[in-house]
């Protein structure tokens, strides 16, 4: 290998977690180069689609929670810094029967962490805001804290303001493989190899690629699809009037957001069609059986919302066996940190990802508490957990 170039740190996947790194590695001071297969942003990882979901009454598990606070922190730091707004609060519904897993552990989360919130029945929420029709039975905790991300102006953000403290980017350059090279790393891409003291591997959907065997079995790419429906009445479903939603129900588990950006209501199902993918060789098409899925739901769930489809697009999660992400130092080589796994819910906390990821890669050690997200507990494979 001829190495041509040495960094402080590379980041292998500029996307959600990768642009946020280079970022927080930019603002200590330290050279960094970020290097992505794709353009920046792209289409072809996890983190495209306009909008992501960010909420507080984390029912998945209340030791995300300190976390999001920080995640929230930064976020409102990064769009102040890069002049634009990257947040948008709606508030959020999370419902479900009541011993199901999202109402009772939103109710949860609330109570433990003393977030402000509201418990509806189906009438009460359906009063509050008319786009819902639930069925009897289901209750639902409203949180005002909940709201989205605009995620691909995210990953513009984080990276124009990494590139203004001096980062180096290389879109459109594929990292082929890396190596141990005393205590540093080599990372030999389809251009050049390069050297640097420590390596950040954020790369998504190819995690278990550039990680194998390691993640092989453990960040599993799932394809997904999410459309935006033609309401029959628009005005429940416009900003301002319909907050954020996950909705589980005996169809399986969906979220949503009000209008916003471009035409039509943008709803999905978590894990889809159950499509195990390779994201070289996925179907990246969207089919009438993926519209049928979503369109179904809508109109039990959302009536006034379920026209046809305006916009679909196909995404990727990439599954750990619990759905609690991987955050943690390579155990071989621990100048190698990785972010991976994410399971279809990670978005939120990428600014605080930033944070982490950058801490463990220049300190060895971080000041948040991600003991819960190390590679020792990964656990075996779980499907119900998993989650958005
Ligand atoms: C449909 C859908 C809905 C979602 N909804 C939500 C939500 O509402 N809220 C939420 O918090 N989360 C949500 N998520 C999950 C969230 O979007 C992901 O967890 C997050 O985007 C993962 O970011 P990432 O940086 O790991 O991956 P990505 O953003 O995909 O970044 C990985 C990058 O690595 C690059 N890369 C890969 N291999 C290489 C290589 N060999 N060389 C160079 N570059 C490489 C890729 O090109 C890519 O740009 C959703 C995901 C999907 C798919």
């Amino acid at each position: 290998m001829t190495t041509t170039d040495h960094y402080d740190v590379i980041v292998v996947g500029v996307g959600g977690m990768g642009s946020a790194t280079v970022y927080e590695l930019a603002r200590r001071g330290k050279t960094v180069l970020g290097i992505d297969r794709f353009g920046i942003p792209n289409t072809m990882g996890s983190s495209h689609g306009l909008t992501r979901i960010i909420r507080m009454a984390y029912w998945e598990d209340v030791a995300y929670i300190p976390l999001l606070r920080r995640a929230y922190e930064l976020w409102n730091e990064t769009q102040a810094r890069a002049g634009e707004q990257l947040l948008y609060i709606t508030g959020g519904v999370d419902a479900s029967a009541p011993d199901d897993d999202v109402y009772k552990g939103s109710r949860r989360a609330c109570e433990t962490h003393h977030l402000p919130h509201e418990d509806y029945d189906h009438t009460e929420l359906s009063n509050r805001f008319p786009g819902f029709v639930l069925p009897k039975g289901m209750r639902a905790i409203y949180q005002p804290d909940a709201g989205f991300l605009l995620s691909e102006r995210c990953i513009v953000a984080h990276v124009n303001l990494a590139m203004a403290r001096g980062a180096i980017i290389h879109g459109h350059e594929r990292v082929v493989n890396w190596e141990p090279a005393g205590e540093g790393v080599k990372v030999r891409t389809d251009r050049t190899t390069y050297s640097a003291d420590k390596l950040v591997i954020t790369a998504g959907p190819w995690a278990n690629k550039l990680l194998a065997p390691l993640l092989k079995e453990l960040a599993v790419p799932e394809r997904q699809v999410v459309a935006w429906l033609q309401p029959k009445n628009p005005e429940p479903f416009r900003f301002g009037n319909l907050p954020v939603w996950i909705i589980q129900a005996p169809e399986g588990t969906f979220y949503g957001f009000p209008s916003w950006g471009i035409p039509g209501f943008k709803l999905g199902r978590i894990h889809h069609r159950e499509e195990t993918v390779d994201p070289d060789n996925m179907d990246r098409e969207c089919h009438p059986e993926d519209e049928a899925i979503l369109w179904s739901f809508a109109k039990r769930y959302f009536p006034e919302a379920a026209g046809r489809a305006l916009s679909m697009e196909t995404c990727i999660f990439t599954n750990t066996p619990k759905g609690h992400f991987i955050v943690d130092r390579h155990p071989d080589c621990p100048q190698v940190v990785l972010g991976a796994g994410y399971s279809g819910h990670g978005f939120k906390f990428a600014s605080v990802m930033g944070e982490i990821l950058t801490e463990l890669a220049v300190d060895g050690k971080t000041r948040h508490n991600i003991s819960f997200l190390g590679l020792n507990r990964v656990g075996t494979w779980n499907r119900d957990l998993r989650s958005k």
